[in-house]
C-alpha cells in the first residue's frame, strides 16, 4: 500500500478512536453510578480518568498530523455504548447487575484493544515513533482494565451465582413459581 494512503487510513482509524473515546467520556460515569460493588464503581471512576487521558493522547497525535481529530462516528462504539445502556435499564440488583455491566464493559475494552492494535501497527509502519510510545500507553491501560474486570467477575459472577441458587431455594421452600421478574435477588 502507498504510504500516502495508509496515511490516510491511519488518521481514519485514528479519528474512529477519538469519537468512541469521547463516547465512553460519557458512558463510563453511567456505569460507575450502576455498580453497587465499590471496587467496581472506584474502578470506572479510574478509567474515566485514564479515558480523559487516553483523549488528549490522541489530540497530540492529531496535533503532530496537522489535523482535526473531528469528523467521525465510531458506529461500532455507538452500538456497544447502545446495548451497555440496555443492560443498565434492566432490573437486576446487586451483585447480577455488577456482573452484567462487567460484560459490557469487557466488550468496550476489547474493542478499544483491537482499534489502538490496529494504529499502533500503522503508526509503527510509518515511522511515526512518537505516536507509537504514545497508542501504546493507551492500549496497555486498555489491556490492564481488561484484566482487572476479569478478576473482579471471578468474585461478583459467583456472587450473583450464589444470588440465584438462594432464590432457587426460596421458590423451592415456599412452593412459588419462578417469577417472571428477577429484580427481587438476593446479592
Ligand atoms: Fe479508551
Ligand atoms: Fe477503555
Amino acid at each position: 500500500m502507498p504510504k500516502d494512503s495508509l496515511r490516510e487510513l491511519y488518521v481514519n482509524e485514528l479519528k474512529d478512536l477519538y469519537n468512541a473515546e469521547t463516547q465512553l467520556v460519557k458512558a463510563l460515569p453511567k456505569m460507575a453510578k450502576a455498580s453497587s460493588n465499590a471496587v467496581l464503581r472506584q474502578g470506572f471512576e479510574e478509567h474515566l480518568r485514564q479515558t480523559s487521558e487516553q483523549v488528549s493522547r490522541l489530540e497530540e497525535i492529531f496535533e503532530m498530523l496537522g489535523e482535526k481529530p473531528t469528523g467521525k462516528k465510531c458506529v461500532g462504539m455507538e452500538g456497544i455504548v447502545k446495548e451497555g445502556a440496555e443492560t443498565l435499564a434492566e432490573d437486576y440488583e446487586g451483585a447480577l447487575m455488577d456482573s452484567a455491566i462487567i460484560g459490557a464493559a469487557q466488550r468496550v475494552e476489547h474493542y478499544e484493544i483491537a482499534g489502538y492494535g490496529t494504529v499502533k501497527a500503522f503508526a509503527e509502519l510509518l515511522g511515526e515513533h512518537e505516536h507509537v510510545s504514545l497508542l501504546e500507553q493507551t492500549l496497555r491501560e486498555e489491556k490492564e482494565t481488561d484484566e482487572k474486570l476479569t478478576q473482579l467477575a471471578g468474585q461478583i459472577n459467583s456472587q450473583a451465582g450464589r444470588g440465584e441458587e438462594a432464590e432457587t431455594e426460596s421458590r423451592e421452600t415456599e412452593g412459588r413459581q419462578p417469577s417472571k421478574s428477577k429484580s427481587k435477588r438476593a446479592a
